[in-house]
């Protein structure tokens, strides 16, 4: 199954491959960006620099709690809260349509969760961890996007989530931005597997939506479209979910597959559930089986090739199905 993939666009921290930005005058390796940078297409910003500050530059702090937070130089005590508010406003509001962004750990600005937060200026205590301030800015302008830091992807199911929810909304953004219905309803048939390993009620949300749409009203289904995608991919596909998935397609072989077969793909899905066989084999076997039948329905679902399968990586960091968002 071959698929053309729209490329999709990425804001990325600068120092993440594409700079010596760091607050010390140095880039940090990241796989992850190395890796993918031929498939989408990045848009590498540092808040940091934009809002004036050198290289190499003294560190910043987050000072105060989460609804009073202030970005703090201790050396020079400057306060760089509103050029950073100002900053947050004019890159976001002015920022092309993009479909998500890989952001730094541990950064001030960046940082996605695990910004440290100090209590008092002169004598700081860390008192929590946060979204950097650049970070929040993103999380609050931007709630439907694929938004990591570039540590968590080296978790497999993150990873994995996040390429997959970016690939799609690349593929959303461009048939909306030509805003035919039939577009919309090849969408909504390609990804139907996808939608259903993700969420139920938003597959069917979706389908009366596709099914009641016409031309005339195509900018206002599209946005109603967009908002049930967003909520849907909000969080990743548990593994149940794709259990039923893979049941629902054994269904099409139920007359071809020999009793030997489906035999044998049950216990795979035994294996699936225990944790001891990644979906991407199960998946192997139905585009295996889907070839020798000629199910084309099944050939074209996106759920068999989310991504480019050159991005697929097995690594993982080690906290498998029980990672939090
Ligand atoms: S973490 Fe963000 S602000 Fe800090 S150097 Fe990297 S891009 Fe710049």
């Amino acid at each position: 199954m071959t698929r053309t993939f729209a490329k999709p666009v990425i804001v990325v921290s600068k120092c993440l491959e594409f700079d010596k930005c760091r607050y010390n005058g140095a880039v940090i390796p990241a796989k992850f960006v190395r890796k993918i940078t031929e498939y989408v297409r990045f848009l590498p910003v540092c808040p940091e620099v934009e809002i004036g500050l050198g290289i190499p530059r003294d560190p910043i702090k987050l000072i105060g709690a989460d609804d009073e937070l202030r970005l703090y130089q201790p050396s020079t005590r400057l306060d760089l809260t509103a050029r950073m508010n100002r900053f947050n406003r004019q890159f976001l509001g002015g920022l092309e349509e993009v479909d998500g962004f890989i952001l730094k750990f541990g950064s001030p600005s960046c940082a996605l969760k695990d910004a440290k937060m100090y209590n008092d200026e002169l004598n700081p205590i860390v008192t929590g961890k946060g979204p950097g301030m650049f970070a929040a800015a993103v999380l609050e302008r931007f709630p439907g996007l694929a938004v990591e830091d570039e540590g968590r992807l080296s978790n497999f199911r993150l990873r994995e989530h996040f390429l997959t929810k970016v690939f799609m909304l690349a593929d959303f953004r461009r048939v909306r931005q030509l805003g035919r219905l039939h577009g919309l309803v090849d969408f909504h048939a390609r990804h139907k597997l996808m939608l259903m390993a993700y969420s139920q009620k938003h597959l069917r949300l979706m389908g009366r939506l596709v099914a009641g749409a016409n031309g005339a009203r195509m900018p206002r289904v599209m946005g109603e479209y967009q908002s049930h995608l967003f909520e849907a991919f909000a969080r990743y596909a548990r593994y149940t979910s794709h259990i039923n998935v893979l049941m629902h397609a054994l269904g099409y072989f139920k007359k071809e597959a020999t009793t030997r077969e489906k035999a044998h793909f049950l216990g795979l899905l035994d294996k699936f559930r225990a944790e001891r066989l990644p979906l991407s084999a199960i998946l192997a076997v139905l585009h295996s089986w889907s070839l020798k039948y000629n199910k084309e329905y099944l050939l074209g679902q996106t759920y068999f090739e989310p991504y480019p399968e050159e991005l697929i990586e097995i690594s993982d960091s080690g906290l498998g199905r029980n990672t939090r968002y």
